[in-house]
């Protein structure tokens, strides 16, 4: 969408492999309920589940220039959920009940920082249960997948009354759509730099880490986010490296469940009202084919969260990888 400073030269990558790492935080970004056979099969009709919608800061400090940049992956449920356009209102009353405190804000504050430390905010889709408050978010720019600018256009036709979108969700001028990962980026594209000294997002899609798809935003392996798709057009993760031997998958949507994870279950469908069957992946083989390869990550030793991850939240000994714990 936007490129506020076209025409400079890439920034060339490290000659060697550095073991540069990131901070990672959970944030609180509330809680809702889903029935459960909306995300595995076989399931019982009646089931009902509490999730989180988890958030994650993530700090990366670039030890040359002594800059630090700040990342929020995903802005949970939005506080006050009359701000939700009115079609979203109408599905979140089945959702119920629902907390939607701390917030992402609230949870920045926790650990002593405001919405204006944030740099970017990276969406692993545009679902409501992720998008938030971006109004909070008045310096920060967003990032969003390739495609998602078309959904909140309302362009594209998803079955689901969870698939519903605010063409007013994001500044047009602070809002960075990324390329097609299964596109080369024209040269004038290539050439396009955002921010000079801070994060590439535009760049050729690599593989890396057993990964097909990637884009290392910090040419320091410290960061990749992933092109995960299935869930939702647009739908990235993050890979995150923690310390040279341990790193952090956040998965957002891929998977709902780790029941699905250890193949215990399969994703779940739905007939909708008008007889459709329904799937909460808007394309479930892709969905399938995402999870195997994050299935693969996990059996290589990456800690895996989903952001309705209900299992990692509730392991006691998660509680301190919370922001502002400790
Ligand atoms: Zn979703």
């Amino acid at each position: 969408m936007s490129s506020v400073y076209p025409q400079q030269t890439p920034p060339s990558p490290p000659e060697s492999p550095s073991e540069a790492t990131v901070e990672v935080y959970a944030l609180s970004g509330g809680h809702f309920s889903l029935p459960e056979r909306f995300f595995v099969n076989p399931a019982s009709d009646t089931a009902r589940r509490t999730v989180p919608s988890l958030s994650f800061l993530v700090v990366h400090r670039d030890e040359e220039t002594d800059r630090t940049t700040r990342i929020v992956f995903d802005l949970g449920l939005r506080r006050d959920i009359k701000r939700y356009s009115p079609p979203i209102q109408k599905h979140v009353e089945t959702r119920q009940p629902m907390v939607t405190l701390p917030d992402v804000t609230a949870s920045l504050a926790s650990g002593g920082l405001t919405p204006d430390d944030i740099d970017y905010v990276i969406y692993s889709h545009v679902h409501w249960d992720h998008v938030g408050e971006p109004r909070d978010f008045s310096r920060s720019t967003f990032v969003i997948g390739s495609g998602a600018k078309a959904l909140l256009q309302g362009q594209g036709s998803l079955r689901g009354s969870h698939s519903f979108f605010e063409s007013d969700l994001l500044p047009t001028d602070r809002t960075i759509e990324l390329s097609n990962p299964y596109e080369d980026i024209d040269e004038e594209t290539k050439h396009q730099i955002l921010d000079p000294k801070g994060p590439d997002f535009i760049q050729e899609w690599k593989p890396s880490r057993n990964l097909p798809r990637v884009l290392d935003i910090f040419h320091d392996g410290s960061l990749l986010i992933v092109d995960s798709p299935g869930h939702l057009p647009g739908h990235i993760n993050l890979l995150a490296r923690t310390s040279p031997t341990t790193s952090v998958y956040l998965a957002g949507d891929a998977c709902h469940d780790r029941r699905i994870m250890r193949n215990e279950r399969q994703i779940g469908e739905w007939m909708d009202e008008h007889g459709h069957v329904c799937c909460i992946h808007a394309d479930k083989k892709l969905a399938e084919q995402t999870i195997e390869r994050i299935q693969a990550l996990e059996k290589s030793g990456v800690e895996v969260i989903f952001a309705h991850d209900f299992e990692w939240e509730e392991d006691p000994k998660n509680r301190s990888r919370f922001f502002g714990s400790s």
